[in-house]
Order: structure tokens, then C-alpha cells, then sequence
């Protein structure tokens, strides 16, 4: 064991000097993932998605591309999804069985692993932007309800009436529940949460995500979106992750911060058989891809009866999706020119690593 930690230690210090780069910066974005049938989707809708996406995607990449801060890029690219009534975030977020609008949300930031997290708010527009202001203005990481709301209003947010967030075919998804007795999956597969990875060119990585939950949650039910570990989670060393899905599940997986602990550990791994002279350093390759990871993960959501799917970019500037669903809603640029946004399954076009 000694033995093996002074291997590593020596080639962590005789690591050559990186030859010098442009810096890379890469997003991806999320609008939710699940049960996407193309037969059912009309052309119509589906440039309203794609069109509701790309604003997104172009928002964020816009602050990165003019080397803005990773944490701007994420909440750029979800206030634009939050004020979209096609997604279950702010204005459009499902209702709950009281017949109420329920905000959660929550972002990181991956340079110091500084986190906001807010849940049951009912009248702040931009739920994001409040997560962010738990972080910056509190000494907490989570704040909910009512208590959540006076910290709002004492930090200057205005109070949006509660009407706002209500859209007709949300309403229409709670009484056809209440109506057919259906669970929360069988009204509307469909995981509607946004969400937002990001990979600035200075090497700082941000995760942010929000949502309205699940269609006719109740008793003050919360799910993943806002708990930093399960759906949301940023770590310069490691990724930056946002989820979507059945969130009991990804809460007892602890989705996104299991994928960025397994990276961590296989680029330790990595290191230690190159330092052994197991692997040779000179390819550099990692031994298991960040793809890899974020598919394992999610299978093991899968084993235990959940479904979903993930965003993640790496270090390296690979910015990468992961679902077991038929589809999630979702986007991606990088420094390399890759921009593209896509709704079901394998409609990616581009490699996900920007290449200079
Ligand atoms: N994960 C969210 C939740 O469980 C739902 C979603 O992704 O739309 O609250």
C-alpha cells in the first residue's frame, strides 16, 4: 500500500508540463426526460421544444463563449426554461394535489463546491436564481416553504402571484389523475425538470437544476432536483451533473454525486497502474470512459425500478447524456462547434468532446 502511494505521489510530480490549449468550454442542457413518442409528437411541437431548447443552449453557450463564468452559463440557460411554459419548471410546473404550483431547485458551484438549494416555493419566478442567493447570501445550502419565501422577500425578490405558474394542460394532467385514479408516472411519463452543466475556460465547472416534482405529489413531497448529491452536483475535479426522473429513485442512488465520485476514482485508478507502469501514462486514455460511468449509474436506477437520465460535462470539456427512458428533451455546445439539441433517443449527431 505504501508502496503504491508513493508511485502515485511520484508521477503526480514528474507529470510533464501540458502543452498549451485554447480553452475549452462546453454546456448541456436538459428539459426533462421520458415516455417521448415521435408518432405522437407533431411537427409543430416539436420545433416548439427544439426552438424553447436552442434559446437555451444559445443563452448559455454565449456567456461561455465570451468566457463567462460557468455558474452564469447554467442559470442563463434555465431561467430561459423556467419562463418556458413547455417545461415543469416556474411557469408550466406540474401541480400538486392541493391544486398548488411547488418550486424546487438547486445549483453548484464545482470551484469550491459552495451549493443553494430551495423547495416548496410558490411565488418566486426564477427558483434557480433564489437556490443561488441560499448559496451567495446564507450560511445554509437548503432552505424550504414559507422560510424560503421571507428569505426571498428579505433578499429583494419580487413576489410573483401564484397564478403565474399554472398552465391549462397541467391542470388538465392533476384532474385526469384524480379522475382515473392514475399514479403520477401514468398521467404523464414525462419528467419535465430543466436543468444545466457547464465548463467555463477557466477549468470551473456548475450544475444547476429546477423543478416543479411530480404531478399530484402531496404531504410536502420533494424529490431529487433540489438535493445536492441526488440531483444536482458540481466538483472541479471531478463533473458537473443535473438529473431528471423518477426522483425516489435518483434520491436513493444519489445519482449525480455516485457518477462524480466514480470518475474521481477511476482517474485515481488511472493514475496509480500509470505510475505503476501497469497502464502506460503516455496514452493518457482514461481507463473507463465518463459515458461508461454515467450509463452505469443510471442502469443501477433502472435495477431498482427507477427511470431517468443525466447531463454531464467533465473536465476535459466532454459534455454528455445518459437516459433509460425513450427520450429527454436536451442540448449541447462546445468550444469545438458541436450545437445541437435533441429529443429522442440517438439523435445525437456530434462527438461529445471538443477536439482542439
Ligand atoms: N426529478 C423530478 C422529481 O422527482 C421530476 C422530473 O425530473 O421532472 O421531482
Amino acid at each position: 500500500m505504501k508502496k503504491l502511494i508513493a508511485a502515485l505521489a511520484l508521477a503526480l510530480l514528474s507529470q510533464p508540463a501540458l502543452a498549451e490549449e485554447a480553452p475549452k468550454w462546453s454546456l448541456a442542457i436538459h428539459g426533462g426526460a421520458g415516455t417521448l413518442d415521435p408518432d405522437k409528437m407533431t411537427p409543430e411541437k416539436r420545433a416548439e421544444y427544439e426552438a424553447a431548447l436552442q434559446k437555451a443552449l444559445d443563452a448559455g453557450a454565449k456567456v461561455l463563449s465570451d468566457g463567462g463564468d460557468a455558474m452564469d452559463a447554467v442559470k442563463a440557460a434555465v431561467i430561459i426554461m423556467e419562463d418556458s411554459p413547455l417545461f415543469n419548471a416556474g411557469k408550466g410546473a406540474v401541480f400538486t394535489w392541493e391544486g398548488t404550483n411547488e418550486l424546487d431547485a438547486s445549483i453548484m458551484d464545482g470551484r469550491d463546491r459552495s451549493a443553494g438549494a430551495i423547495a416548496g416555493v410558490k411565488t418566486v419566478k426564477n427558483p434557480i436564481l433564489l437556490a443561488d442567493k441560499v448559496r451567495t447570501d446564507s450560511e445554509h445550502v437548503f432552505l424550504m416553504g414559507a422560510g424560503a419565501e421571507a428569505f426571498a422577500l428579505e433578499k429583494g425578490f419580487a413576489v410573483t402571484p401564484p397564478e403565474y405558474f399554472a398552465t391549462p394542460a397541467r391542470r388538465e394532467a392533476l384532474e385526469r389523475m384524480k379522475a382515473k385514479q392514475l399514479s403520477a408516472l401514468d398521467v404523464d411519463h414525462k419528467f419535465g425538470t430543466v436543468g444545466a452543466v457547464a465548463l467555463d475556460q477557466n477549468g470551473n465547472l456548475a450544475a444547476g437544476t429546477s423543478t416543479g416534482g411530480m404531478t399530484g405529489k402531496r404531504w410536502g413531497r420533494v424529490g431529487d432536483a433540489p438535493l445536492i448529491g441526488a440531483g444536482t452536483y458540481a466538483d472541479n475535479r471531478a463533473c458537473a451533473v443535473s438529473a431528471t426522473g423518477w426522483g425516489e429513485y435518483f434520491i436513493r442512488v444519489g445519482v449525480a454525486h455516485e457518477i462524480c465520485a466514480q470518475l474521481s476514482m477511476n482517474e485515481l485508478f488511472r493514475q496509480g497502474l500509470a505510475a505503476l507502469g501497469i497502464f502506460p501514462p503516455a496514452t493518457n486514455e482514461p481507463t473507463i470512459t465518463a459515458q461508461t460511468i454515467a450509463d452505469e449509474v443510471m442502469d443501477d436506477v433502472a435495477r431498482l425500478g427507477g427511470d431517468g437520465g443525466v447531463i454531464l460535462v467533465t473536465p476535459d470539456g466532454e459534455a454528455i447524456f445518459s437516459f433509460n427512458t425513450t427520450g429527454m428533451y436536451r442540448g449541447r455546445a462546445t468550444s469545438a462547434g458541436v450545437n445541437e439539441v435533441a429529443i429522442f433517443g440517438g439523435e445525437e449527431k456530434a462527438s461529445a468532446t471538443p477536439d482542439h
